[in-house]
């Protein structure tokens, strides 16, 4: 990324200190390997785990061509990532009868594109032919449509068979109790019994999405079948996941449900995809800031930056990276999602309207979008508060009153307290209601003064036509 010089500080200034400081003690307490003792979280992850296994297991006992030869262990709760609550795990069951004895991959074509006119081949995406005579007429019928070119797996097929059998298996498992098909989307804090289990109605990208009671919290898991691809060279095995595009029919004439996507599980152990251990706390903080936007703001849904594509950024990131204080990387990423490509993040402005884009390091023609205002209104305002302030009780007040969670009206009551540390938090309440309601001709403006009463720095956020 050559519009990001790399830079060099000789002197590390008090301000970045401060703003380490504050990585370093958000990391280490939102890191949810610090708010629970092995033992608990060890029971809990082995509970989610053990009823994986059996369910997947169970499966492959109703539709031996759906069996499974191993579950893979991935996400941020097995990658040290996990901030607050052990409330999310990620599985990819590897389907063991698609394999070369059966199936052949092969590259989409050049033309084919997705609605967002992405192109297919060079992000990756392969279709899966079944070799002549490797599947019984049955199992044909039932896993793939035709081609001109012969029989292509198909995922929409594929799913809706796995579909019903975890359902199946689901009212079968002694140590659960299925609750039903239902929209977990709706209903984001349900609290469910230990043991309660529902599968939520649709698809979660390429992933069935399960929530169950676990002993620690209600937990979300999902669940990726995947089927084995061939091995890149630079990224070492891939798995073939569910493409997750539109319902139309590609221009190359086959079903979107036929394009899969390429997906990496074990990217060699380097700085292009690896996290060192200060951007890995950095990674938790941007986290940690992307929570409490999701808890403060009144949307549903608020316009929040995926952990993939924090994760991507600070990755790229991490290729020119020659700081020696993470306060500077700090810096960086809020240049990088605010797209400034000058030294200028004194001024800052957020606009409804700012596109730019950030690529995925794995496969560098998959674009990602960091524009996501309530994410890029909060690390900004969060940058510009902690280096703009030198006392830091109001950063330990906030770390105390996220030990458990909350609703955006507690904290609305919380903020409007008379103490300072409540107004230092309010101004950050004040930067997510802004985002939750942009008002066309009110640009709303904060500002850090120095002792004289000079602006120091400033965050404007506006709405541009
Ligand atoms: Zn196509
Ligand atoms: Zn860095």
């Amino acid at each position: 990324m050559g519009a990001f010089a790399s830079y060099h500080h000789s002197d590390v200034t008090a301000e970045i200190k401060r703003l380490g400081e504050f990585v370093h003690l958000t990391s280490k307490a939102a890191d949810v390997r610090n708010r629970y003792t092995p033992a608990k979280l060890n029971e809990h992850t082995s509970f989610i785990e053990d009823n994986m296994q059996t369910l997947v297991g169970k499966v492959g006992e109703y539709d031996s061509m759906l069996s499974s030869k191993g579950l893979l262990r991935r996400g941020s709760s097995y990658s040290g990532t996990k901030i607050l609550w052990p409330d999310e795990y990620d599985y990819m069951p590897i389907l063991a009868n698609f394999n070369t004895n059966t199936v052949d991959m092969e590259d989409v074509q050049s033309i084919c594109s997705d609605f967002r006119y992405r192109n297919l081949r060079e992000e990756g995406f392969g279709y899966i032919k079944v070799k002549p005579g490797a599947l019984s007429m049955h199992n044909m019928e039932k896993y793939t449509r035709n081609n001109e070119k012969g029989k292509y797996l198909c995922s929409e097929k594929l799913e809706d068979e796995l579909r019903k059998l975890i359902i199946q298996s689901l009212q079968h498992m002694d140590t659960l109790t299925y609750i039903g098909e239902l929209d977990h989307e709706l209903n984001t804090d349900a609290q469910y019994e230990r043991g309660e289990i529902s599968i939520h109605e649709r698809m979660h990208g390429p992933s069935f999405w399960l929530r169950v009671g676990g002993p620690l919290c209600t937990t979300d898991i999902d669940l990726c079948f995947s089927i084995e691809g061939n091995p890149t060279k630079q990224l070492g095995p891939c798995l073939m996941v569910n493409g997750n595009i539109s319902e139309r029919k590609c221009k190359c004439g086959y079903s979107n449900s036929q394009h899969w996507m390429k997906s990496v599980i074990n990217p060699p152990v380097n700085t292009k995809y690896i996290l060192s251990e200060s951007h890995k706390e950095l990674f938790l903080t941007l986290k940690y800031i992307c929570h409490l936007v999701s808890e403060m703001s009144l949307w549903t849904h608020p316009d929040i930056l995926s952990s993939y594509t924090v994760n991507m950024v600070l990755l790229t990131h991490q290729q020119t990276c020659k700081a020696v204080n993470v306060g500077e990387c700090f810096e960086d990423i809020v240049r990088r999602i605010l797209n400034k490509t000058n030294n200028d993040i004194i001024n800052l402005h957020i606009y409804n309207y700012s596109p730019n884009y950030t690529y995925d390091v794995f496969f560098p023609k998959r674009m990602l979008a960091p524009h996501k205002h309530h994410s890029r209104a909060a690390i900004a305002w969060f940058m510009l508060q902690v280096i703009h302030t030198e006392d830091d009780e109001w950063i330990h007040k906030l770390l105390r009153l996220t030990k458990e969670p909350h609703t955006p009206e507690w904290w609305d009551t919380q903020l409007s307290k008379n103490d300072s540390d409540s107004r230092q938090l309010r101004d950050l309440m004040k930067v997510i209601k802004m985002c939750d309601s942009w008002k066309e001709d009110s640009p709303f403006r904060l500002e850090w003064h120095r002792r004289d009463g000079s602006v120091k720095a400033s965050l404007t956020i506006k709405y541009d036509k």
